[in-house]
């Protein structure tokens, strides 16, 4: 069956770029599978017809280049090299070009006939990549066709191109400009010494020249084998090499791969055109410039900080405005529409417990579905990383992982996402360290609060009190960091490298699904987690029947009464914030649900004026930011580290959160 075949091509690439996705659309289902004579690799054959002409197909294993480091690469060399096919089509994956045009050069170089095909344009496409294969081609002297396997784009075209080359039995012409003086020289000099040698004629001799300098040794040896004078030529082709690293200063492999990999870095660059406003490395570069610059890399990281907590503020409170009304209306409503109907515990329940609890936390929900939009962009511009990257610089003065600042980011959206994403951490240690500091970092539940007091206590500095918390979060998890560091864990930090990618103009549609999710997310624990905690509260503050609700004489009253004196150093010693600061243990959200209940009777903003001043509002808020993360996050500190840790996070944090507190209202008061 064989014997009648006219051709016999084969597909080479690197491994994982398609070839066997093409290969099973060249031969459908003409396929024998065996092994390559004497190991265990697969090799597999087929057959395909194109027009008039029978082709035998064989699929490779992977390779990289054609030097003798593998199993893989042994079979495939001595495959193109011993059997001569007609036609080398080699696969090249067209996101990774650089790379894999390194074996198509090592071919060209062996004077096998290639047919370069192009693959994964369907991804070149959806990242804005176009490759210009025409110039591409003229300048390798090869046919380049672009196709993507597994989508089935442009097999016919290159099933014609296939048919095309393998009629015009080209010659393959190279001129090895790309070795340069005086690699040239030294390759030349191989090259005179290698064309004596009998069975030399099998090679293209600078190719051979080139891997006797890459130290690939065993084609020369098998020359050599019964050779007279092999010591002579060996110690003629060592003097070269050796006189050629010395000028360069580099070892010989290096010199080699640095010349063919210099040449295609400049090929690819040149027929490459990445289709945004401006090309998207030169961008990026340009961008990473002024935002990962020395200097200007953190400014720009606080001043964006600044930014997206102003804008949540101001463009979220043009429509918390409008929530409020809604449920204001909702609340006069229900008491108009209901009063005389039902009884006072259940119109009271309805309007105090679940419109004032839960309704005050939904109003919210502007604010936090702009930070969610504002994160949402930041992460799919690209920009995210960078403050991962200028932050990484101050993370390491203090002993901790870059990488760690990443998950320590996240926590700006929701803590339990945020340790669970410390998985990427490899040392135990820095994960450790991560998880135990990551509640610091705060997270979108607070928000309500700091907008609530920021807006009451601090009138038209609504961004710059929102900022300081957020900044008063990162100090003290770093510096807890460093205390744990030197403390719990002694081992060593293990170097970073940080991937940076492309900047890139966000999707709208990503980036408000992003958000929608996000916030849905939040208003379902509104709905669930804080619904049963207001309704928890709302008895506390109902209950024993007949007294006034909310009132000192309520039960929630006693308890707060009861705890206040413990706060009193921090200046909110009253027994409505240790209601609050209590419930909202378990989710942070139920602070602001809490107070909305307590003071669900009369004016939200006046209750607050009532108990609280500006220091000792934003020793509460600082309080609120430090102490006890949420029950969700307490129970994957546990899932993630154990018991113990989780236990010890509620308490540590609560503890700092109490010595901060107390250190800012003491000092405060003494300069106020
Ligand atoms: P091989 O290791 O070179 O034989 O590669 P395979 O044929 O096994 O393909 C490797 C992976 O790349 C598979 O998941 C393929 O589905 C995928 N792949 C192959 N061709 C394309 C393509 O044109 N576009 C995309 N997006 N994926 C492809
Ligand atoms: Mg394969």
């Amino acid at each position: 069956m064989i014997e009648k075949e006219k051709y016999m091509i084969t597909i080479a690439g690197n491994p994982n770029v398609g070839k066997t996705t093409l290969f099973n659309a060249l031969t459908g289902s003409n396929q024998k599978v065996g092994n390559w004579s004497g190991v265990t690799v697969e090799r597999k054959e087929g057959t395909a017809k194109i027009k008039d002409i029978n082709l035998k197909v064989v699929d490779l294993p992977g390779i990289y280049g054609l030097n003798a480091y593998s199993q893989d690469e042994i079979i495939a060399r001595n495959f193109l090299i011993e059997n001569d096919p007609d036609l080398v089509v080699v696969i090249v994956d067209g996101t990774n070009l650089e790379r894999n045009l390194y074996l198509v050069l090592e071919l060209i170089e062996l004077k096998k006939r290639v047919l370069v095909a192009l693959n994964m344009i369907d991804e070149l496409e959806e990242n804005g990549i176009s490759i210009d294969t025409k110039g591409l081609s003229r300048e390798m002297g090869i046919d380049i066709v672009p196709i993507s396997a597994s989508k089935k784009i442009g097999i016919e075209n290159l099933k014609s191109v296939i048919y095309d080359d393998l009629k015009a039995k080209k010659t393959i012409d190279i001129d090895y400009k790309y070795f340069k003086s005086p690699l040239k020289e030294t390759i030349d000099e191989i090259e005179i010494i290698l064309s004596g040698l009998p069975g030399s004629e099998k090679y293209p001799l600078k190719w051979l020249a080139a891997k006797i300098i890459e130290r690939e040794d065993d084609i020369l040896n098998q020359l050599l084998e019964n050779y007279s004078s092999k010591d002579e030529i060996l110690e003629k082709i060592n003097t070269s090499i050796h006189n050629l690293e010395k000028k360069l200063n580099e070892e010989s492999t290096v010199i080699i791969a640095d010349s063919r990999y210099g040449y295609l870095h400049g090929i690819v660059k040149e027929f490459t055109k990445y289709h945004y406003t401006l090309n998207r490395r030169d961008l990026t570069d340009k961008l990473d410039a002024v935002f990962t610059n020395r200097w200007l890399g953190i400014p720009i990281f606080f001043v964006i900080l600044l930014l997206t907590f102003q804008l949540t503020f101001f463009v979220g409170d043009i429509f918390v405005g409008l929530l409020e009304g809604f449920v204001n209306y909702l609340s006069n409503f229900i008491t108009i529409g209901l009063s005389g109907k039902v009884s006072e515990v259940v119109l009271s329940f309805l309007t105090n417990g679940v419109i004032g609890g839960v309704g005050t936390v939904i109003t919210f929900l502007p604010n936090i579905f702009m930070l969610f939009l504002i994160i949402a962009i930041l992460e799919s511009s690209g920009y995210m990383s960078r403050g991962a990257f200028v932050m990484d610089r101050i993370m390491h003065k203090m002993g901790l992982h870059g990488k760690s600042f990443i998950p320590m980011f996240m926590g700006f959206g929701c803590t339990v996402p945020a340790i669970m994403a410390t998985r990427t951490l490899n040392s135990r240690k820095d994960r450790f360290i991560t998880v135990l500091i990551t509640p610091f970092m705060s997270c979108s539940a607070r928000l309500p609060i700091y907008i609530l007091f920021a807006s009451v206590f601090f009138p038209g500095h609504q961004g710059l009190i929102i900022v300081s918390m957020y900044i008063i979060g990162i100090v003290v998890a770093i510096l807890m960091g460093k205390l744990f560091k030197s403390t719990l864990f002694k081992e060593e930090t293990a170097p970073l490298v940080m991937e940076l990618p492309p900047y890139r103009l966000p999707s709208i549609k990503y980036i408000f699904k992003d958000a929608f999710d996000n916030s849905w997310h939040f208003l379902k624990r509104a709905g669930t987690i804080i619904f049963i905690g207001v309704i928890i509260i709302w008895c506390l503050a109902f209950l024993p029947a007949g007294v006034e609700y909310g009132s000192e004489m309520s039960v929630a009253g006693h308890i707060g009464k009861f705890i206040a004196p413990v706060f009193s150093p921090l200046g909110f010693g009253n027994w409505q914030s240790s209601v609050a600061l209590l419930f909202g243990a378990s989710a942070k959200e139920i602070v602001v649900g809490t107070l909305g209940t307590l003071f669900a009777n009369g004016s939200m903003n006046e209750g607050l004026k009532s108990i609280f001043d500006p220091l000792s509002a934003f020793s509460f808020i600082v309080f609120t930011l430090l102490y006890v993360p949420c029950f969700g996050s307490l129970i994957t500190i546990k899932k993630e580290i154990g018991l113990k840790w989780s236990l010890f996070t509620a308490f540590y944090t609560t503890a700092i959160a109490y010595i901060v507190s107390m250190i800012i209202y003491q000092i405060g008061s003494l300069i106020l």
